[in-house]
């Protein structure tokens, strides 16, 4: 069964009513721009096809009340639920959804029936759907007026209280993407634009087989590259003469002429503690929220690390460019330069993502590469349209899929 048919049969057979209305909340996938958000440089994601359905509606006692296809265990939880004691990892981001809306739902319940056909912990972001969704559907039974971008906010919230490491793009990209563009995002200063996919442009995408790590060693790799970008960020600045407010990222040196220069002149390794001493900053400052995973007397490679991330924001500019003059070679050049670059300097692909990226583009795609955090999860390739069948049929024998093709989607919404 198609997942909006799927949830509101769910809704009818679990609670016994009809629900009041649907939600439909779709994954996003990242065409370029990757280990950016969190250097406040900019993203060039767009919502898909596939998503997260939510039949809802009010509930008599003050609970979230909630199943889920494919999630045995049914949720009930208190309005004041504390996300960091609910058992069920699915329960916590709605405890966490409840937690960011406050005093917003006034004591009133509700009750949700979820299905979808996205594919949970490969990348897709399956967990921002469900958490934009939830949001989207409260908002839209008691009419707490909140706005796209306040939504994203929210869900960005409540995403990061259920244990998540997230920039704050998949929440906007689900709350604001629109059918046929991608979205552009940058965070400093915060703006979106949407910029239309040429007619014949086609996008595919497709898992390298191997799970998107979690937790513990996915984490500690995750967060050497925030705080060995946070260095880098801070050794720029202070070769600048320039001051930098708060926690150093590169998006505020990467406007300066000088900066791909000075990637050159950093340390190749360069351990946090040192970093911190040779500044004259508390070391704080670099590994702040990692603090309990991180070992700040380790060599991390920064020059590399901010080689990759400054390349790429300029790869998302140039990107940005080829998409507006309907250049698909270009786009699929700069696709293949991010991959390499994620590759030899972020170092966060893997042989199967490689393989991967290199069998589509053999099939005829104009580009490929990894996208999302990488260490595994899911590649994207662009083709002319057309040619989806046989990137597709390239994928599968690479790397056994899922793959797909997928259409530039509208945001969430109710339906
Ligand atoms: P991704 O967001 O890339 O799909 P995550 O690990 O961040 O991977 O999120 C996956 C988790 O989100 C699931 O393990 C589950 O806890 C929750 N989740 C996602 N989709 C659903 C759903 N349809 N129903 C219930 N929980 C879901
Ligand atoms: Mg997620």
């Amino acid at each position: 069964m198609e997942p909006a048919s799927a949830a509101r049969a769910a809704f009818r057979e679990h609670f016994g009513a009809e629900p009041a209305l649907l939600v439909r909340a779709p994954g996003r996938v990242n065409l370029i721009g990757e280990h950016t958000d969190y250097n406040g440089l900019p993203v060039l994601p767009f919502a898909i096809g596939r998503a997260t359905l939510l039949a809802v509606g009010p509930a008599d006692a003050p609970r979230l009340e909630a199943v889920s296809e494919g999630f045995p265990v049914p949720a009930s939880l208190p309005l004041d639920a504390d996300p960091a004691t609910v058992a069920e990892p699915w329960h916590r981001y709605l405890a966490a959804a409840l937690a960011v809306l406050g005093d917003r739902l006034a004591g009133r319940g509700a009750r949700v029936a979820i299905a979808s056909d996205l594919p949970p912990a490969s990348g897709l972001s399956s967990s921002s759907a469900l958490v934009v969704g939830l949001l989207l559907g409260l908002d839209g039974l008691f009419g707490l007026g909140l706005g796209p971008p306040a939504l994203a906010d929210l869900a960005a919230r409540a995403e990061r209280i259920a244990g998540a490491e997230t920039g704050g793009m998949d929440q906007q990209v689900i709350a604001l993407a629109r059918a046929g563009h991608l979205l552009r995002i940058d965070f400093l200063p915060p703006s979106t634009r949407h910029l239309p996919v040429p007619p014949g442009w086609a996008f595919v995408v497709a898992s390298s087989g191997q799970p998107a790590p979690k937790g513990g060693a996915a984490r500690a790799a995750y967060n050497e590259r925030v705080v060995a970008t946070r260095v880098a960020a801070a050794l720029i600045a202070d070769m600048l003469g320039a001051e930098l407010e708060g926690t150093p990222v590169l998006g505020n040196v990467a406007d300066i002429d000088a900066a791909p220069i000075l990637v050159d002149e950093l340390p190749a390794r360069v351990s946090p503690r040192k970093a911190a001493a040779s500044l004259g900053v508390p070391v704080e400052r670099f590994v702040g929220l990692a603090a309990d995973t991180f070992d700040p007397d380790v060599l991390l490679p920064v020059r590399a690390y901010a080689r990759h991330v400054l390349a790429e924001a300029e790869r998302v500019d140039l990107a940005c460019a080829a998409v507006e003059a309907a250049d698909l070679r270009t786009l699929g050049e700069l696709m293949l330069a991010s991959h390499a670059s994620l590759r030899d300097d972020y170092r966060c692909s893997t042989p199967a993502l490689d393989a991967l990226v290199a069998a589509m583009t053999k099939a005829g795609a104009a580009g490929a590469r990894l996208t999302g955090a990488g260490f595994g999860g899911f590649a994207i390739a662009a083709c002319e349209r057309g040619r989806e069948p046989a990137v597709i049929e390239a994928a599968l024998a690479a790397a056994g899929g899922p793959a797909f093709a997928v259409e530039p989607s509208d945001g969430a919404a109710l339906l």
